[in-house]
């Protein structure tokens, strides 16, 4: 939703550098193999393991998924308003991200770029609390870079500078000779972002950039909080580089992103089990025995914390004792974040509540500035109209929001009756993004491997994605050494 505010950073062409490798989808020696595999978490990173296993292995694994949820997609889930589609989760995606763009093609998913409800008429708007103190129209043109430039300097170029050469690194994750990795916090090391994501970003930023302090507050923190519900201050260096790293446009999958995720737990051929919540894994001479069954392996796919799951050693008397996981999957903060869907039969009238009237209100992100009034809200944007000729609005905030919040907010004091209907959803959303310095091991316990040690490094459904395909190639080499040594 956020694609002009940064299509319009993005627009300051530096060209490529040489830094973002090509992603040609990489050649796998496909192997015949047989395992059984059990998945917990039907999510972008377990339907991602499953499919790509499924690949690696012509078919030849078992593989079950389990998941708590009745749908499959976690974090990635779509809510129907007045027949229209609406992401409640995980909503948008760039154009680098070749797992999902590959998945949405193979699939033939359509892929779109979300739509500006008023087109180029309303404006992108930053408050702070206390009021709006800045605004630019939606769209990118060449006086409106001026502009840009003139109110921020060089920042935006030295920014867009550094999320490219960050994103550069990052992608080097998917190329052999470092595809697959068996240590993320290795692997981070490798490719030099142990600084950056371990560093908060305003401290990073002040020490190794020319990133103005102006841009940084007004721009990159308005992304940083509604990407990632956080402040320059407490969020690592490589979560605000991503925040920016939409270089022309951002993608939506035309009637959910979720898609992507059935399509490959479908062509996968896994077994699935869904509303089949796992309480506990246990390791025994036969295998993992999980829901009654001996699995070869497992692959927990879920934030550890989140998951309400115990990890078992043994099955008879004094053997059976609770894996201890603190030194493998270090303790995660996540966001509690509250997303609210308003529909209405007018348009946001901010006057009393922004202060300006007679504005047109488009996109309101926000930030903090001294004296640091915390929102009340981390965004709200207008989604779409629907063809009732309704409104529909989305905000994120810290709090839940009742109708009388949204009512003062929107400016409908006096009609109240202007909101129709609102949709909450409380998520356990992404990590805090708080620099951190180790990341979960990628094999917990011997054939136990956990997907989610991405989500501290870099939480988005790409990221995770990967993760579950990095599992899957580590698992076919173990899988084929195994066979081969019998
Ligand atoms: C509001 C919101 C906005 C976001 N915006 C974006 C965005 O714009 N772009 C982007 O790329 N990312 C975004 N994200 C982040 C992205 O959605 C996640 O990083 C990604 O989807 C996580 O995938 P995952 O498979 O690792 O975990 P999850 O999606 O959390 O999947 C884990 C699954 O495991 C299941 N599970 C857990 N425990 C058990 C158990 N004991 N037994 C059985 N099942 C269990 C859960 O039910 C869940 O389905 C957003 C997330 C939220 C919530």
């Amino acid at each position: 939703m956020f694609q002009q505010i940064l299509s319009l950073i993005g627009s300051f062409n530096l060209g490529n550098n040489g830094l973002v490798p090509n992603l040609v989808s990489q050649q796998t020696e496909v192997l015949p193999l047989n395992a059984s595999i059990a998945i917990i978490g039907a999510g972008a990173g377990g339907s991602s393991a499953a499919y790509h296993l499924s690949n690696y292995s012509r078919h030849q694994v078992d593989v079950t998924i389990f998941d708590k949820n009745d749908y499959i997609g976690g974090r990635v889930k779509t809510i129907e308003i007045e027949g229209e589609s609406y992401e409640l989760g995980g909503s948008i995606f760039v154009t680098v991200n070749s797992l999902l763009i590959e998945g949405a093609e193979q699939f033939n998913l359509n892929i779109s770029t979300p739509e500006e409800p008023e087109g180029n008429n309303s404006t992108v708007s930053v408050w702070d609390g206390q009021e709006l103190i800045y605004d630019f129209p939606r769209g990118w043109s060449w006086w409106k870079g001026i502009l840009f430039l003139k109110d921020f300097g060089l920042s935006p170029l030295y920014a867009t500078y550094y999320m490219r050469t960050t994103i550069g690194k990052f992608l080097q994750l998917y190329e052999e000779p470092l595809f697959p990795w068996s240590s993320l916090t290795t692997v981070v090391d490798e490719v030099g972002l142990t600084e950056l994501i371990g560093t908060d970003s305003r401290t990073w930023l002040n020490k190794n950039t020319s990133v103005g302090t102006k841009f940084q507050d007004t721009i990159l923190q308005a992304l940083t909080r509604v990407n990632y519900a956080s402040n320059l201050d407490h969020i690592h260096s490589l979560a605000a580089m991503v925040c920016l790293a939409a270089e022309d446009g951002v993608r939506q999958i035309v009637g959910g992103n979720n898609q992507i995720f059935h399509n490959w737990v479908k062509a996968s051929g896994a077994y699935v089990k869904l509303n089949h919540p796992v309480s506990n894994i246990v390791k025994s001479n036969e295998g993992w025995l999980v829901d009654g069954n001996y699995f070869d392996y497992v692959i927990l796919a879920a934030p550890f914390a989140h998951s309400d799951l115990s990890i078992i050693s043994g099955t008879h008397g004094e053997d059976v004792h609770l894996i201890e996981t603190e030194k493998l999957i270090p303790d995660v903060p996540y966001v509690e974040l509250h997303v609210t869907f308003v529909l209405s039969k007018e348009k946001i009238d901010g006057g009393n509540y922004f202060g300006k009237y007679g504005y047109s209100y488009g996109t309101i992100l926000t930030t903090t500035t001294p004296p640091y009034a915390e929102p009340q809200f981390l965004s709200l944007s207008q989604e779409g109209t629907t063809e009732k000729g309704h409104y529909v609005y989305k905000l994120f905030s810290y709090e839940d929001l009742s109708d009388e919040q949204l009512i003062d907010i929107f400016g409908w004091v006096k009609t109240p009756k202007t909101l129709l209907k609102v949709w909450r959803k409380t998520w356990y959303s992404y990590p805090k993004m708080q620099p951190v310095s180790e990341l979960a091991n990628i094999e917990i316990a011997p054939n136990l491997f956990y997907t989610s040690g991405m989500d501290p490094f870099i939480s988005t459904m790409e990221t995770n994605a990967l993760s579950g395909k990095n599992i899957a190639k580590l698992l076919q080499a173990r899988i084929y050494n195994k066979q081969n040594n019998q």
